[in-house]
C-alpha cells in the first residue's frame, strides 16, 4: 500500500550470500565454501543433543548459565561479561541496534565481513569502508576515519576472507586512540586457529571499549546450531542484555555448545589438522602458481592474475564437484576463498587447480 515504508537503511541491503552447497547434475560435492570444520563437531556435543530431544517441549534457560560458566571455566573468563546469542551475527546485531542509529557511523574494513555493512544499514546507521594495506587491516586508516558520529569499528582477526590478522600492539594502539563515544569490536570468529591467541579478552578486560566475539560455528563444527558469544565490559553487556530475547538459544544448541567447548581435544586436534593442511594447500596452489597471504585461519585465500581468471578456475572446479567461494563482494575479484577440508579434499581441489592452470597457460 501506498505509504507503507521500510525504516531507513533497510533498502539498502543487499542480501547475504551463504556458500554455495551444490552444484547442478553434480552429486558427491567437496564443499570447501563456508569455512566449516570438515570433521564436524565434537562427538560429546554430538551426544549432549541426543540427549536433550526428550526436552523439546520445555522451554530453554533464559540465562545460559551453564553454557555461560563453561567458556568462562575453559578460557578463564568472567561469566557475568559473556552474552550469547544466535550466532556471533546476533551479537554483532546487538552491538548496532544498541549503539548505532540513524546520523552515526559504523566503521568495517575494505574487505571486511560482509554482515558488518549489511547490519549497520539495519539500524540506519551509515557504514564506512576504510581501505585495508594489502589485504591487512590498517589501524592508521580506521583511526583516520574516525569522528564524532563513530560508534562502531568492527574488525574480524584473523580476518575474512583475507585469512590475515593483525598484532595485540595494533589492537591496542587502536583502541587506545578511538574517539570516547566509539566501541571497537574484535570478531574471533577464526581465533581459536590461532595458537596462543586469546581473541583479544585480555584487552577487554583492561579496557572499556572493547567487546570480542566469537563463535561455534568454525572450528567447534556447529555452525547448523547457531551459537556464538560475545565478551565485554560488564556495562554494556547490561545494556545487550536489555535486547535479547529471552529465549534466543534452543536448548538444543545450548547443550551441544557446552559439550563442545569442553572438549578441547578435539578444539586442539582441529586446530593442528588445520594448521598442517593449510600450509600443504598454500603451498601446493603456490607451486601452480596460485599465491595467497599467509592465513591464519581456516582458508585460504588463493589469487589469480584476474578476475576473468579465477571466474574461469570457479567454474571448472564445480564441474569437478568442487565448490569453493567467490569473492568478488568482498573486492577480491580476481580470488577464491577455498576452506581447508580434510586431506583428501584438500589433495582434490590443489589437483583440480594445478590442472587448470596447465590447461590456461
Ligand atoms: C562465520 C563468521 C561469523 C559468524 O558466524 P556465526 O555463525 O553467526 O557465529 C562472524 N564473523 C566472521 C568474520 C565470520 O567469518
Amino acid at each position: 500500500m501506498a505509504g507503507i515504508e521500510p525504516q531507513p537503511g533497510i533498502m539498502e541491503i543487499a542480501l547475504y550470500e551463504g556458500g554455495k552447497s551444490s552444484v547442478a547434475g553434480v552429486s558427491n560435492v567437496v564443499k570447501l565454501s563456508s569455512n566449516e570444520n570438515p570433521f564436524g563437531p565434537s562427538p560429546a556435543a554430538q551426544e549432549a543433543v541426543k540427549r536433550v530431544v526428550h526436552e523439546m517441549h520445555r522451554y530453554p534457560s533464559t540465562d545460559h548459565a551453564e553454557l555461560r560458566a563453561a567458556i568462562a571455566e575453559v578460557h578463564g573468563l568472567d561469566a557475568a561479561r559473556i552474552i550469547c546469542g544466535v550466532g556471533s551475527d546476533e551479537v554483532l546485531q546487538f552491538l548496532c541496534h544498541a549503539y548505532a542509529g540513524e546520523g552515526d557511523e559504523v566503521i568495517h574494513t575494505e574487505h571486511g565481513f560482509a554482515m558488518y555493512k549489511i547490519l549497520a544499514h539495519a539500524v540506519g546507521a551509515t557504514p564506512i569502508e576504510v581501505a585495508e594495506t594489502e589485504r591487512v587491516v590498517s589501524v592508521d586508516n580506521i583511526l583516520a576515519a574516525c569522528n564524532d558520529r563513530t560508534k562502531l569499528v568492527f574488525i574480524a582477526n584473523p580476518n575474512n576472507p583475507t585469512g590475515t590478522m593483525i598484532g595485540l600492539a595494533e589492537i591496542e594502539r587502536l583502541a587506545e586512540n578511538l574517539p570516547p563515544q566509539a566501541i571497537l569490536v574484535l570478531d574471533g570468529a577464526y581465533a581459536e586457529y590461532v595458537e596462543g591467541y586469546d581473541g583479544g579478552a585480555q584487552l577487554v578486560e583492561s579496557r572499556g571499549n572493547v567487546v570480542m566475539t566469537r563463535t561455534f560455528s568454525k572450528l567447534y563444527g556447529l555452525g547448523g546450531m547457531r551459537v556464538g558469544w560475545g565478551y565485554g565490559p560488564k556495562e554494556i553487556i547490561d545494556v545487550l542484555a536489555r535486547i535479547r530475547q529471552p529465549f534466543n538459544l534452543s536448548n538444543v544448541a545450548l547443550v551441544a555448545a557446552e559439550a563442545a567447548i569442553r572438549d578441547t581435544a578435539h578444539v586442539e586436534k582441529s586446530r593442528e589438522d588445520n594448521s598442517r593442511l593449510r600450509a600443504w594447500l598454500a603451498e601446493a596452489l603456490a607451486e601452480h602458481g596460485v599465491p595467497s597471504d599467509a592465513s591464519t585461519a581456516n582458508f585460504v585465500l588463493a589469487r589469480f592474475t584476474s578476475p576473468d581468471e579465477a571466474w574461469a578456475c570457479d567454474t571448472y572446479l564445480q564441474s569437478q564437484g568442487i565448490i569453493v567461494r567467490r569473492v568478488t563482494g568482498y573486492k577480491l575479484p580476481a580470488a577464491l576463498r577455498i576452506t581447508v577440508g580434510d586431506e583428501a579434499s584438500c589433495r582434490r581441489v590443489a589437483h583440480c587447480i594445478g590442472l587448470f592452470k596447465a590447461g590456461a597457460r
